[in-house]
């Protein structure tokens, strides 16, 4: 219910009470004072019939006292006159007349107790008032009742009754009253009319206000309302209007800046200012915060499936791949499918894995959208049944080039949103490329320490940094860990004859006879200058010579073809066993290194198996 509605309720409502109320008491009032008045008309009348019957009697024409009862009966206002004797006054005078007699129960009754009695009497003329007043002997006055009469003070010596006409008592106090209530009436219309219009302009400005602000919660904040009045509530109205074009300057400034930084204008400019605000700029924070997190994270994964999770939770995704870009071999690799780390390419032509450049936002560096642009990419080749989806592609660059692509698989129920979404998604991706890139850097810095470049193969210090993880899996599994140790016979020959390039030659053809002598899960590791370790996690005992038998051959025939000359070179091998030889992974491979000693020693070119006794030997020697 609005607040005029309610005033007018009030009022009328207000109005009504004070009305009924009024005539309510009025009436009462009235009847009161005109039985008040009438009771004391009668005790007027009775008494001056009381003083002329006194009078009568003392001046001895009491017998004559039927024609001023008569005269009296015509006074106007009153009806009738009627005189009964006492007892007391019958005993000593006598009877009377018959009209001296009590005329009904009532007068009776008033003889008998000395008590006045009064009544209302209804009759077709209009109401009635009755009064019997009762004579009581008293020796006040002079001549007083005594004088005459032979009884006890205090005794009735008779009584009158009045009656007389009270009609126009009532029709007055009607008449009083519907003048008073009309003018009651008269008086809140008035009030009300005035009360309205003063309260008018309030009202108007608070429906304005009201509307202003159910706007502004749509986010519409031109409001303009009008300023009715020069006091509070002309101020209110102003004020309202000053704040509403602040909280609009100020979210359109917010709106335009976030814009800026999102790169993107929201579509919907007619739409909730205030909704779309708070969304993009809790997106730049969300946005913010991944990159805090990110920036913190360990690895390259850990970054991917943070962003994963983004694209999936925040962004409510369930199909999408990301892939990383390997630019020296035109190849791309799968990094997570639909969420699933180390899954195989699912929704593109596997041939982007080989020649990237098939992948059009790789290959372009811009966003590929076939929501917008249907069939744009001839790779995206989506399973058998799921033909309906459509993709967004997101180069993301890393130094100048796309380092890796992230891909939204996007149902028909995400079409139209995916506008909304896309400047979000390349916000996350702007902060996320960098923190990859320094990322990918690192890997590659740590790769190129860990690896020997002449060889490719694993150093010492990539030994250094994994021994610990190699000995906590050999414990984890209860298994046995068989190392090599290798070292070319006779090699400085070899430089000294044919020069340190030809070294070289040698050096790099072992390496890759040693790789492929071995499985891929065993490790080959260049120790030294021409000392290599080979360290193998399922292979022990009579396996592990037989393996290391296979090396020694396979060096004996290895021909290594050089400017002009043809070399073949043998190598000796120590083998030993953590931790069946020694608790001690480090000290393990000492004792590979002794047990090569001892191979040198016993002339070259064999394999030489750890045991006790070389190590006394050794400490001997
Ligand atoms: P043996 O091991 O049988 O006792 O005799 P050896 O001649 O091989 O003796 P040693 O193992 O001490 O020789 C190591 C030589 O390997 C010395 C060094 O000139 C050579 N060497 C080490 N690293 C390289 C390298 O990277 N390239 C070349 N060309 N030679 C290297
Ligand atoms: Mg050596
Ligand atoms: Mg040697």
């Amino acid at each position: 219910m609005n607040l005029n509605k309610k005033i007018t309720l009030f009022s009328v409502g207000l109005a009504t009470v004070m009305i009924v109320v009024l005539t309510v008491v009025s009436l009462w009032s009235f009847r009161q004072f005109s039985i008040m008045s009438a009771q004391a008309h009668v005790r007027s009348a009775a008494e001056i019939i009381r003083v002329s019957l006194t009078e009568d009697m003392v001046n001895g024409i009491i017998t004559k006292r039927g024609g001023l009862l008569h005269r009296l009966g015509e006074v106007e206002g009153l009806k009738t006159v009627h005189v009964a004797r006492g007892e007391n006054v019958v005993r000593q005078f006598g009877k009377g007349s018959d009209e001296e007699n009590a005329a009904d129960d009532a007068e009776t009754r008033v003889l008998q107790t000395g008590q006045p009695h009064f009544e209302v009497v209804s009759e077709l003329t209009g109401p009635i008032f009755r009064g019997t007043i009762p004579f009581i002997a008293t020796r006040k006055g002079n001549p007083n009742c005594m004088q005459c009469h032979d009884v006890a003070e205090g005794a009735v010596l008779g009584a009158v009754t009045v009656t007389m006409y009270i009609g126009h008592l009532k029709d007055n106090a009607v008449f009083v009253s519907v003048i008073m209530v009309a003018s009651v009436a008269l008086f809140m219309i008035l009030m009300l009319y005035f009360f309205r219009r003063l309260v008018k302009p309030m009202i108007i400005t608070a429906n304005d206000v009201q509307d202003a602000v159910s706007h502004a919660i749509n986010g519409d904040f031109h409001a303009n309302i009008q300023q009715r009045t020069n006091d509070e509530i002309g101020q209110v109205a102003q004020d309202i209007n000053k704040l509403m074009a602040f909280l609009h300057k100020g979210l359109s400034t917010i709106r335009e800046d976030v814009a800026q930084l999102l790169k993107h204008k929201p579509l919907e400019e007619q739409g909730n200012l205030l909704n779309s605000t708070i969304g993009m700029v809790q997106g730049l924070i969300d946005a913010s915060q991944f990159k805090q997190a990110i920036e913190e994270d360990e690895s390259k994964t850990e970054i991917y499936q943070r962003l994963s999770v983004v694209v999936r939770e925040r962004f409510g995704i369930p199909y999408f791949s990301i892939y990383e870009v390997l630019p020296s071999k035109n190849q791309m690799i799968p990094i997570t499918v639909d969420g699933e780390f180390g899954a195989a390419c699912r929704w593109c032509d596997p041939q982007i894995l080989v020649r990237s450049e098939t992948c059009r936002a790789r290959r372009t560096g811009h966003l590929i959208d076939s929501v917008e642009s249907p069939g744009i990419c001839y790779a995206f080749q989506p399973p058998e049944g799921e033909q309906k989806y459509c993709h967004a592609c997101f180069p993301v660059i890393q130094s100048g080039m796309v380092g890796s692509v992230l891909q939204l698989v996007i149902g028909q129920e995400d079409a139209e949103r995916i506008k909304e979404i896309i400047p979000y998604i390349n916000v996350y991706l702007r902060e996320a490329a960098p923190v990859i890139e320094a990322k990918r850097l690192m890997d590659t810095l740590r790769e190129s320490n860990l690896r020997d470049a002449m060889t490719g193969l694993h150093n010492r210090r990539f030994l250094e940094e994994y021994s610990e993880t190699l000995v906590a899996s050999a414990q984890r599994r209860k298994s046995q860990v068989t190392i090599l140790m290798l070292d070319l016979d006779y090699f400085k020959m070899v430089n000294d004859t044919y020069g340190h390039d030809a070294g070289d030659t040698v050096l790099k053809a072992l390496s890759k006879v040693l790789t492929q002598s071995v499985r891929t899960s065993d490790m080959v590791i260049r120790y030294g200058g021409e000392e290599f370790l080979i360290i193998m996690q399922d292979t022990g005992g009579d396996m592990a010579d037989l393996v290391a038998e296979k090396i020694r051959a396979a060096v004996e025939s290895l021909k290594v073809q050089l400017t002009g000359t043809v070399l073949q070179k043998t190598i000796s091998i120590g083998i030993a066993e953590f931790p069946k030889d020694s608790e001690t992974f480090w000290q393990t491979v000492k004792y590979a290194d002794v047990a090569l000693y001892h191979a040198k020693e016993t002339g070259r070119n064999r394999v030489v198996r750890f045991t006790q006794d070389l190590w006394k030997d050794e400490k001997t020697y």
